[in-house]
């Protein structure tokens, strides 16, 4: 990556006159906006009837930024067809699991297993790649945009026919797929390829096998839409590198990790949740992941808001100084690019309340002052771009086991995979350690300490893959109900978690979701779930009022792996965490005060920056592991250069 961090927003001057174009790159330069998105709903403009194109106005755009030093990730602008699209073609149009066909005049109506579209969006991605390939502005492809954000699953008689196209490829035989679904329940055994269905609404549940595959499928239908997409473009400019940006830790929709191995640079988008206790907190969750998917490379932050979004129910406005917290937190987290939707606040439309770089109200206002102070610090900050961040624990999560986890016939519903993650790496963010996350099959090796807060589905490679981890000297924290189904939602016999039973040394007979709060024979509170577990070898730490095991720990290879069978609250929690992590020789990145963020971006010469976030209305001070101190007042965020 060039030594800049990327700043700006996405781009959408077709929303207004021309004679404002020179205002908007004007006031882009005071900001320090040097990148923007451009083109991405833009299709109807591009290509107003079909097979009739307009680039004149596209040309206008980008040689304005070319002549200004504006880098532009240029959009394929696919993600909303024209009107003419669903008018001429309304079987391509998505059909909801009620088998309602939805229409045009939103955005993203298009069946993504559609052959219609795939031509169409296909040929629109074709004349912008080869009009702009050796365009001067040109610095990325902005592929599409949040796939899968409103039409991930179609349950049209096309995807129908593609899911089983898809079903074949990986069962081979309706034998195999019969035995992995568990067909014989239910009389659901099928007896021809053509009886399969996408899960539409039935009288009561649906199969899980066939719930599981059709998410599967239908996040594979989106990665093949990009990679056509990509394809095309690589074989017209194959020096320009390509992305789209994911919703990471936001949309459970689609396998961001099976998206990132076909991006040239993970990109994402991120808005805080006004509901949340923490948003802040998620924040640092979505950002960590966003790294993780890039194999710890530097990636870009395409998306996020100066101010209040327009799409929940009460739509907060970020208070002074939380735009520049949230930008630097992202940094941070190693991004090395920091953009937003968008540049100018629309008059009309869907998002006209969406916050933006130039509000309504113009420049005099604290959200421009505040873009202007954040493009200022991020020039000084140069000197971050390229830099890693280094974490010696992880996570694991896997979309298979979300979405597994989902069909609605489980012992609890109050169980969440995703926020239970979400939970586990907020302990470790309040105590200072950065963490990654990583796929159950993924490697590794680089980590001191593996945490498992809820793995419901895991493969058999997976299983291996943690016991290896171990084996070879690693700590791991179990929690409840994971390894608990293999790859195909079917039960692993014999006593639960029956992928890590021997790892575990644990063996559970029964579940008992919980009704109210219990606290262990320690003195800890948990809630939400138990189970009824014996020890097979491992050391017991923790019981319950019965006696039997609520915490356990058990020496494998060079390692140990600990497991609890129930929901440890807040406080137990980080109380069992700090003492994995110690036993794992996992280190927090400074000593910190409650409600500061810390985390260390370095490279590989040792050049490295501490950030510390005061996301609190208190001054505060960290300490350094070489006895040093930073005064971090109330609301305020330094950045410290080191060695
Ligand atoms: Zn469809």
């Amino acid at each position: 990556m060039p030594d800049v961090i990327a700043y700006g927003a996405d781009w959408n001057p077709e929303q207004w006159p021309e004679e404002v174009w020179a205002e908007d790159v004007a006031l882009m330069r005071r900001a320090g906006v040097n990148r923007v998105s451009v083109g991405i709903f833009s299709w109807s403009l591009l290509e107003p009837v079909e097979g009739v194109f307009e680039f004149d106005w596209l040309d206008r755009v980008l040689d304005l930024l070319a002549a200004n030093g504006i880098r532009a990730n240029l959009a394929t602008p696919t993600a909303a067809p024209p009107p003419w699209f669903g008018d001429a073609y309304p079987e391509a149009l998505p059909v909801d699991a009620d088998g309602r066909r939805l229409q045009h005049g939103s955005r993203q109506g298009f069946c993504p297993s559609s052959p219609i579209y795939r031509e169409k969006a296909l040929r629109i991605a074709e004349q912008v790649a080869a009009r702009y390939r050796d365009h001067p502005a040109l610095a990325l492809w902005h592929v599409h945009n949040e796939y899968g954000c409103h039409n991930a699953r179609c349950y049209c008689d096309a995807s129908a026919a593609a899911f089983r196209a898809w079903l074949r490829s990986r069962y081979r035989s309706l034998d195999a797929l019969n035995d992995a679904w568990g067909t014989a329940f239910w009389s659901q055994h099928y007896s021809d390829w053509a009886q399969i269905l996408p899960p539409r609404a039935t009288p009561s549940f649906t199969n899980p096998g066939q719930q599981l595959d059709y998410r599967r499928f239908s996040s594979d239908a989106l990665v093949e839409l990009y990679v056509a997409e990509r394809d095309l473009l690589r074989r017209l400019a194959p020096d320009v590198p390509a992305t789209t940006n994911l919703m990471a830790g936001a949309h459970w929709n689609m396998d961001c990790w099976a998206f990132a191995a076909q991006v040239d640079v993970v990109s994402t988008d991120h808005y805080l949740v006004g509901s949340r206790p923490e948003p802040h907190v998620d924040l640092a969750f979505a950002a960590d992941y966003a790294r993780s998917l890039n194999g710890g490379r530097p990636w870009l932050l395409m998306e996020h808001s100066t101010s209040a979004v327009n799409w929940q129910p009460r739509n907060l406005a970020k208070a002074p100084g939380e735009l520049r917290r949230n930008s630097l937190a992202h940094l941070a987290r190693g991004a090395d690019g920091i953009m937003f939707f968008q540049w100018r606040a629309s008059r009309a439309g869907a998002e006209k309340w969406h916050s933006a770089m130039l509000p309504h109200a113009g420049t005099g206002t604290k959200i421009w002052r505040e873009v202007e102070a954040l493009g200022a610090e991020l020039a000084g900050l140069a000197g971050v771009a390229g830099s890693t961040v280094t974490a010696e624990a992880a996570i694991l999560l896997d979309h298979s086991s979300v979405w597994a986890q989902d069909h609605p016939a489980q012992p609890s519903s109050e169980l969440d995979p995703v926020e239970e993650a979400k939970r586990w790496h907020a302990a470790l963010w309040r105590a200072g350690i950065t963490c990654d996350l990583a796929h159950p099959e993924g490697d590794l090796t680089g980590y001191r300490l593996v945490l498992v807060p809820q793995l419901y589905l895991v493969s058999d490679s997976g299983a291996a893959n943690l016991a290896a981890f171990v084996r070879r000297g690693g700590v791991a924290l179990v929690g409840p109900y994971s390894g608990i189904v293999d790859e195909h939602d079917r039960v692993r016999l014999g006593g639960y978690p029956g992928a890590w039973r021997e790892l575990l040394g644990v063996s559970v007979e029964e579940f008992f979701p919980l009704d109210g709060p219990i606290r262990l024979a320690s003195g800890a509170r948990a809630g939400v779930w138990s189970e009824v577990a014996r020890s097979t070898g491992a050391q017991v730490l923790d019981t319950y009022a019965t006696g039997e095991p609520a915490r356990t720990r058990n020496e494998w290879g060079e390692g140990a792996a600990h497991y609890l069978t129930t929901r440890l609250d807040a406080a137990a929690l980080a109380g069992v965490l700090a003492e994995v992590c110690a036993e794992a020789g996992v280190e927090p990145v400074a000593t910190t005060a409650p409600g500061v963020e810390v985390v260390r971006r370095s490279h590989a010469d040792g050049r490295s920056f501490l950030f510390a976030i005061n996301h609190t209305a208190e001054d505060a001070v960290v300490t350094l592991p070489d006895g040093g101190t930073v005064a971090v007042p109330a609301g305020d965020a330094r950045v410290v250069p080191g060695r």
